[in-house]
């Protein structure tokens, strides 16, 4: 049998740390290794695929456009892109749409155009207030919007002001916009890869009403938190706000690459020919698994269902909770973005993160400690049972041995 753990590290540079499974064949909500082993898929290839695997819909617009073209280039019309952008748009902000091909590019946009706006409306204003622990992406622009100890680093760096600022904390945000003159507010409306920490609806509102006052822009970044994952198509959705700016990626795509940003009233304009663009994006392949994936959440019921999926798996959890204490200290997120904060010593989590591969679970962890989940909506009551039964197992060892037996 082929060593694929070997070839990889033999040919593929070691940027990330791997899981030793290769994946063979993934159905429904359900992943199946090389080995024949099945693993239920609790992760989505980190908040890609929101219908799971092989959804009907998305594989019918996979063979339909794939027979038609894959790739035109931006100098034609794109139909099932532009039908995409009326989608995203209709369901969102009034405004134009910018596409991508991945998160990062999507942050690269909005940093290009915040900078057009700073010149030719900004009055003075510059630069970005971002979260302590923000993820916005890894490209030279975005990494330096990123403030995660190892991501960002002492790369060169593009040199605009950065402001960070503590989550949730109104004075100091409030106290930093009378300070200084940022021209926007870039945030993850629930921290991803800061740990799973959702800003709240009081602090949301709070950039809203900063924005207006002080004629900054507001961008939300939901390349994590979109399409639905929250059980609103955007996660800003929930505390009723209008952000100027939207960054999306991650789900849109149906599994494929694309991302992009909603440009509002106040920045739409901004862009002409020439200030920015992409061989790529938006691959008419993408767009239309992309305007399945917005069908399904917005017209077959499947927001909802994810939502009733959802609450089943907060109730579950919440037992959970209740049961170890001691252990699981919170559990954070909205919808189908949930992080188990547990009391675990950084070792200890992944060894269970191990042990629920080995038992066939695949979740993520997060700053070291938190058990990031992101399922698909379509995570059944019976798969939830079967994972947080499983979960309640090897927690009930941890707190009687002080681990996990594989
Ligand atoms: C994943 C992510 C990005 C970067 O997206 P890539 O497609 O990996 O470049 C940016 N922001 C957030 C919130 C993300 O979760």
């Amino acid at each position: 049998m082929t060593d694929w753990v070997s070839l990889d590290q033999q040919y593929i540079l070691p940027t990330y740390n791997r899981l030793p499974i290769a994946i063979a064949e993934a159905r429904g909500n359900t992943l199946t290794d090389t080995e024949g082993n099945s693993y239920l898929d609790l992760f989505t290839g980190l908040a890609v695929n929101v219908l799971g695997h092989s959804h009907p819909k998305v594989l019918a617009a996979l063979h339909e456009q794939g027979e038609q073209f894959l790739h035109v280039s931006n100098k034609f019309l794109n139909p099932p892109a532009i039908e995409l952008a009326r989608r995203l748009v209709e369901n969102s902000i009034q405004g134009q749409v910018f596409f991508s091909n991945s998160g990062a590019e999507a942050t690269e946009a909005a940093v290009k155009l915040v900078h057009k706006w700073t010149q030719a409306e900004g009055k003075g204003k510059h630069g970005f207030i971002v979260m302590r622990k923000s993820f916005h992406g890894r490209t030279l622009g975005a990494v330096r919007l990123t403030r995660q100890p190892g991501v960002y680093q002492d790369f060169p760096q593009p040199d605009y002001p950065v402001y960070e600022v503590e989550p949730n904390d109104i004075d100091a945000l409030r106290e930093l916009c009378e300070r200084e003159r940022p021209a926007a507010i870039l945030a993850e409306p629930i921290l991803g890869s800061g740990g799973v920490q959702p800003l709240s609806t009081a602090y949301l509102q709070e950039i809203e009403r900063l924005c207006q006052e002080k004629g900054i822009l507001c961008c939300m970044d939901e390349i994590q938190t979109g399409i639905g994952r929250t059980g609103h198509l955007f996660a800003y959705q929930h505390a009723g706000i209008q952000p100027d700016l939207i960054l999306f990626a991650k789900g849109v795509g149906g599994g494929l690459p694309l991302g992009g940003i909603i440009a509002g009233e106040r920045t739409a304009h901004l862009f002409k020919p020439g200030d920015h663009g992409t061989t790529f994006a938006p691959s008419p392949l993408s767009a239309a698994l992309g305007n399945a994936v917005l069908q399904v959440l917005l017209e077959d019921g499947g927001l909802e269902e994810g939502r009733r999926n959802a609450e089943h798996l907060w109730t579950r959890l919440s037992q959970l909770k209740e049961k170890y204490p001691s252990l699981v200290q919170a559990i954070r997120g909205q919808g189908m973005m949930i992080g188990i904060h547990t009391s675990l010593a950084p070792k200890e989590a992944s060894q269970l993160q191990q042990t629920l591969l080995t038992d066939g679970f695949l979740v993520d962890i997060a700053q070291q400690t938190v058990i990031r989940l992101l399922p698909p909506l379509t995570l059944t009551p019976q798969e939830t049972d079967r994972f947080t039964n499983h979960l309640a197992k090897r927690l009930a060892e941890i707190a009687t041995k002080g681990g996990t037996t594989p």
